[in-house]
């Protein structure tokens, strides 16, 4: 009879019976809980003044970079495999293994410009070299792995899988070339390609007016994600200045040597420039004058271009330099030899260009240098000389003879590639409509 009652009653109530579990077992996992965090708090707020534990972490940090590095480079002119490998910093050894794996590959007998290289070191064993990867052309490069038993290098080509197209693209200058140019989806590469193509007849400071504009054909190496992934050449240029074109072309001239040439086949190259050197002012013309620091009288035997610290300066034609080095009063500066006519000077620089010392080859527009107010100068500027036949000239009054001019045979040629281009760049002015 009690026995059936109490069941009764447990079975009325169960439901309360169980809520009451439940709420104490929560308010019991609570309190446990909070208790845990607080202990937690306490014991890493402890660590955390541990001088152990802090030396510990530090270690920690430090173990943590990167075991190997990647070197990269890319060639410039004048650059030989010796000086690229002699400034990644490995062994002599490594060197040597280095120079006599390239010279297995044919395809690397010839180093160019802009060629890339990627170099990986091993720095937890003295810097050794475990792999590299030369750029052969924009879809291809060699790939050089270390072998664990021997130590010698095998290589093999690696397809990059890009694609090449070839793009048009036109628009007016509304505030600066560089700013128009990167609005319309241009690589900043192209861009101080153009640039320096008009360099020789264009002063992009001071040429350009309100509603100038420009058309350019250029290549560009997509991956199979639509990205660009590198630049090419330009092929055609066209910069129209107050409703003047000045058209370029560029043209096989010789096999494997290409230069822009205009319609009329002139190539746009002169033997020197006149302003070696992007955005200045003319400060102080060539002649005599007061000098700013000694005070007296005393002919002017350059041209000064006032531009800010650090802009680069190019060499104004193809040569040798024959001088880089503190010349006294003209602090850093540089002089090229460019044939047996005209010789070059370029005083006050911050500092040389990588790779211009005495004996180094150059090519008209290579940067050589940096502005700077080095020697007897009130400020950055660029100094510049140019010599004729030993004499001192005035560089901005010199009647320059121009490049090369395609005549006969080659200007037939040329033709032919003129009209390519010219069809080329229908097609693709057709295709954005
Ligand atoms: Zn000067």
């Amino acid at each position: 009879m009690l026995n059936k009652l109490v069941k009764k009653i447990f079975k009325d109530f169960s439901y309360f019976i169980w809520l009451f579990v439940l709420v104490l077992v929560c308010l019991l996992s609570f309190s446990i809980y909070s208790n845990n965090k607080k202990q937690q708090k306490y014991l890493i707020s402890n660590s955390l003044d541990n001088i152990y534990l802090i030396k510990t972490v530090k270690e920690l940090t430090t173990n943590l970079k990167p075991r190997y590095v990647n070197i990269n480079y890319i060639s410039k002119q004048g650059d030989t495999y010796e000086s690229i490998i002699s400034n990644i910093g490995i062994t002599s050894v490594d060197k040597k293994t280095f120079l006599k794996s390239i010279k297995q590959k044919k395809d690397l007998k010839i180093l160019g410009i802009n060629q890339k290289f990627q170099f990986k070191i091993d720095k937890l064993n003295s810097n050794k070299l475990i792999e590299f990867k030369i750029e052969t052309d924009k879809k291809n490069q060699i790939l050089f792995t270390r072998n664990a038993e021997d130590q010698k290098f095998t290589h093999k080509t690696l397809k990059k899988n890009l694609r090449k197209e070839i793009n048009y693209k036109e628009s007016v200058i509304s505030n600066s070339l560089y700013t128009s140019a990167v609005d319309i989806g241009i690589k900043p590469n192209i861009i101080i390609e153009f640039a320096r193509l008009y360099g020789f007849q264009v002063d992009f400071q001071r040429d350009i007016w309100k509603d100038d504009s420009f058309q350019i054909i250029f290549e560009e190496f997509v991956d199979n994600n639509g990205n660009v992934i590198d630049t090419g050449n330009i092929i055609f240029a066209n910069l129209n200045l107050r409703d003047t074109d000045l058209q370029l072309y560029r043209y096989e001239y010789e096999k494997n040597k290409y230069d822009f040439f205009d319609e009329n086949g002139k190539s746009i190259k002169k033997t020197l420039m006149k302003t070696p050197i992007n955005g200045a002012r003319l400060s102080s013309p060539f002649g005599k004058r007061k000098h700013p620091i000694l005070g007296y009288n005393k002919l002017h035997t350059g041209t000064d271009f006032a531009a800010p610290m650090g802009t680069p300066i190019m060499a104004s034609g193809d040569g040798i330099v024959t001088r880089a080095r503190w010349c006294g009063g003209g602090g850093n500066c540089v002089k090229i030899k460019h044939n047996s006519t005209y010789q070059t000077v370029y005083a006050h620089m911050s500092k040389f260009a990588k790779g211009i010392k005495k004996g180094a080859r150059v090519k008209q527009g290579q940067i050589i240098g940096y502005v700077g107010s080095t020697g007897l100068s009130t400020g950055p500027h660029l100094h510049y000389e140019v010599i004729e036949n030993g004499k001192k000239i005035n560089s901005q009054k010199l009647k320059l003879p121009s490049g090369k001019i395609l005549k006969g045979k080659e200007r037939k040629n040329f033709e032919v590639s003129k009209i390519k281009i010219d069809v080329l760049k229908s097609e693709l002015i057709y295709n954005l409509n």
